[in-house]
């Protein structure tokens, strides 16, 4: 095939501008991302020779080898991982197919005005491969796929366009060779120069010391001639030779003791694991013997990852079987709920030739995977109860995720329950179930809550009124998932939860079976009042009700006891399920002067009075945060109000 000029995706240009022309420091990090690329594509070959150990052609020595030459001012990263198809290098170099790329430009330009770590962000958006171009004027990739006899070369000064064109390579593997920008490769500035081999070192061991390959280099070394007995000769010219050593040390740092691990060394060993530039906000190192044999090393992060709310996340614990890499990303030891947990799984019960599918069926994982659970369920308990600050950052960042969990696994009910936090209308901080419960006053006997977009929209619902007076704390819900995950609770402690938007309230004292009584006798006496506001409205509300919940406010929207919520109807259709529609039950505050109102205009027959509940009906709408069905409808008999009250 002949040799081709072709150009990059308008995105990858963008990608391509920003890496070469901003002014990030941490340029260094182009190391860790090749280094972690080519220890990618050794574990892809890896894993495919379990199954077919022909595609090693014999060459099983995984190792990722890097070389300076000071001459050409190139550094050169080769690895016999599994290499690349001409169509892959394309698919994979030429363009960014990923959806969070998109996302990271734009992180990525509004955080280059503030300097912020672009390193990270880099790593986190698996954008990779370019960074090669913060550092490097040309950058050329040779590349051969496993079980293909053809090469190709890919090479591009990062400009706009690349060149594409078949050539040979002994062996599988994937070779980058990088054309240091002058800046560095300047002997002056050691700490930024990448032909120093000793930056090399220290760098692989900063970011890249538990890759499970070695990282290899070599050094140029004098040897002085020695004589028949061992001894050095005096003014002989020493021999130049060549010393290969390994950069990292690959030690699982999991088979260590616990007493011999420092904090240090396990934070280290976290954020360069696990791609992640902060620390870890919990640590569990177990060792287990017994019916099943394993050591685990997990973690909780300090953030969630950006993706981590999205499809594009992917879970998991990296599986070993006696210090050798089997898998990453392994989904079937946790619970979706703790998708958040990072780290490694060391097993002898774990086959070398495990596949994904037999891993789902494994007795002896499904095993190790209910002991973790306990194990991470258990610390989080533990940390509600010991270090409050501590759990409250860890709920901010992944109290999402918990919650799914409730709603979409049942059974995770008592596992789960007591897990859970939430903002309420008592001051400024979260409650837990327990302690809403424990600080109820008496006679309460339901726990309430309101879902609402934020705080301010909450404690402005009109049903709150009527709550606050009788000294009754609210829970509020302004997640989506909120209102779901506790329906799916249904009671905590034998307390039902209550929205305060549906059905009757029932507050259960004295004077609301005298309220009640009093609502009960006026609605018989408007029964045809209420009948024509119902008629009017059709079948926009299922129900026109006097309130006993309203204090101020002279109408609300509740929905029915059964059902879904109005918030809920809104989540789901945004979802595009538009089938689920939620019951709405118009109630009026008989203590309203605009009752008064409405009873005059309908006794008297007037042509207002219809106006008049549409208006009525509008404003409750609004006050739910749901948009009015008309709104132009809705403005012009505001603006004829407004035109008649002044008359
Ligand atoms: P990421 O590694 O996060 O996927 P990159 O931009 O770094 O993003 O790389 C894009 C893709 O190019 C990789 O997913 C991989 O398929 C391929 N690739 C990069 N480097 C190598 C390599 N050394 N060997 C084989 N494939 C590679």
């Amino acid at each position: 095939m002949e040799k081709q000029v072709r150009e990059f995706q308008a995105e990858t240009k963008q990608l391509l501008n920003l890496m070469v022309h901003s002014i990030y420091t941490n340029r260094e990090i182009f190391l860790r991302e090749l280094i972690s690329n080519a220890s990618d594509a050794i574990d892809k070959i890896r894993f495919q020779s379990l199954t077919n150990v022909e595609l090693l052609e014999g060459d099983s020595e995984f190792q990722i080898f890097l070389e300076v030459d000071e001459t050409n001012h190139t550094l050169t990263i080769s690895d016999n991982g599994i290499g690349m198809t001409y169509d892959e290098v394309v698919e994979n170099i030429g363009t960014i197919a990923k959806s969070g790329t998109k996302a990271f430009l734009e992180k990525m330009q509004t955080q280059a005005a503030e300097k912020q770590s672009v390193a990270e962000l880099i790593g986190q958006f698996g954008v990779g491969f370019y960074s090669a171009f913060m550092v490097a004027d040309q950058v050329t990739l040779i590349t051969r796929a496993a079980g293909v006899d053809k090469a190709v070369k890919w090479e591009s000064t990062g400009d706009g366009t690349y060149s594409i064109e078949e050539t040979e390579r002994s062996g599988r593997g994937t070779t980058i060779i990088l054309k240091l920008n002058e800046e560095y490769r300047n002997a002056e500035k050691p700490e930024e120069n990448f032909l120093n081999r000793y930056t090399l070192q220290n760098l692989v061991k900063k970011y890249s010391n538990y890759i499970r390959y070695p990282i290899k280099l070599n050094f140029p070394k004098e040897v002085k001639p020695v004589d028949e007995n061992g001894k050095e000769i005096e003014g002989a010219t020493p021999a130049q030779t060549i010393e290969t050593r390994v950069l990292n040390s690959m030690t699982p740092l999991w088979t260590k003791n616990k007493s011999e691990i420092t904090a240090e060394e396990y934070q280290e060993f976290y954020k360069s694991v696990f791609y992640d530039w902060t620390e870890p906000l919990e640590i569990m190192h177990t060792k287990v013997e017994g019916v099943v044999e394993y050591t685990a090393l997990l973690f909780i992060p300090g953030h969630a990852p950006f993706d981590f709310y999205t499809r594009e996340y992917q879970q998991g614990i990296k599986l070993y079987c006696r210090n050798v890499f089997i898998m990453d990303n392994c989904q079937d030891l946790l619970p979706e709920y703790l998708k958040f947990v990072r780290g490694i799984v060391d097993s002898s019960d774990f086959s070398l030739n495990i596949s994904r599918e037999i891993l789902q069926q494994d007795k002896q994982l499904k095993l190790i995977g209910k002991n973790l659970e306990k194990s991470v369920l258990k610390n989080l308990e533990n940390l509600l109860n010991n270090d409050r600050a501590k759990y409250e950052k860890f709920w901010n960042e992944f109290g999402k995720a918990i919650k799914s969990g409730l709603y979409l696994n049942v059974q995770a009910k008592e596992k789960l329950q007591n897990l859970l936090l939430f903002p309420s209308s008592k001051g400024e901080g979260l409650v837990t179930l327990d302690e809403y419960i424990k600080r109820m006053p008496e006679g309460q006997t339901e726990i309430y809550y309101a879902a609402a977009k934020d705080k301010n929209a909450v404690e402005r619902l009109p049903q709150m009124e009527v709550l606050r007076e009788k000294g009754y704390e609210v829970l509020y819900f302004f997640d989506r998932v909120d209102e779901f995950a506790i329906e799916s609770l249904h009671e905590y402690q034998g307390k039902h939860f209550k929205s305060i938007s549906r059905g009757d309230l029932n507050l259960n004292s004295d004077q609301d079976q005298e309220a009640k009584k009093a609502t009960e006798e006026l609605r018989k006496e408007n029964e045809p009042l209420l009948k024509a506001i119902k008629d009017r409205l059709g079948n926009k509300v299922v129900e026109v009700k006097l309130s006993n919940r309203l204090k101020s406010s002279a109408v609300c929207l509740v929905s029915g006891e059964d059902g879904i919520s109005l918030q809920m109807e809104q989540i789901l259709a945004e979802l595009d399920q538009t089938v689920l529609k939620a019951a709405r039950i118009l109630e009026i505050n008989p203590n309203h002067p605009i009752f008064k109102t409405l009873q005059n205009l309908h006794q008297a027959g007037s042509e207002k009075f219809g106006d008049y509940v549409d208006l009525l009906y509008g404003q409750a709408l609004l006050i739910e945060g749901l948009s009015v069905e008309d709104p132009l409808d809705f403005s012009n008999k505001v603006a004829n109000l407004m035109v008649q009250a002044v008359g």
